[in-house]
């Protein structure tokens, strides 16, 4: 990572720069020798606690969190980025193509999850069966 950002968005920021941002930023550290991948995914759970922190005790909320102010959701912001920085990292040093293993995942969970019949699938309703939306 350098100091200066390409203020992209979801849109345009990609695994790949992601990935080579986190790259420059431990080397340009010395920190590659800290970078294992069972260093990394510990980091990663510890930040997904305080991701989880942030929603402790706030019982439901609803989508796009409209009632929280503005410091609360750039919080949020920068604890999701930690998690999805630190999987970028552990995808890497794993050499594990995370775009490709996402998109393959996405494919098996459609095979899994077949659209019941009235949305464009063919399958049974009650073939899918129903996990709420979690992958396995
Ligand atoms: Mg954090």
């Amino acid at each position: 990572m350098t100091g200066s950002n390409e203020g992209g968005d979801d849109a345009s920021v990609t695994i790949g720069l992601l990935k080579r941002k986190m790259d420059e930023f431990a080397k340009a550290r010395d920190w590659e020798k800290f970078h294992s991948p069972r260093n990394l995914l510990l980091a990663m759970v510890g930040e997904v606690g305080e991701l989880s922190e942030i929603f402790q005790w706030k019982g439901e909320v609803p989508r796009g969190i409209p009632d929280w102010k503005e410091e609360e959701k750039t919080h949020l912001g920068e604890e999701l980025s930690d998690v999805l920085l630190y999987l970028v990292r552990l995808s890497d040093v794993c050499g594990v193509d995370l775009g490709k293993a996402a998109l393959r995942k996405l494919d098996l969970n459609a095979l899994k999850y077949p659209l019941p019949k009235g949305k464009g699938g063919d399958a049974d309703a009650d073939a899918g069966g129903s996990n709420n939306g979690e992958a396995e």
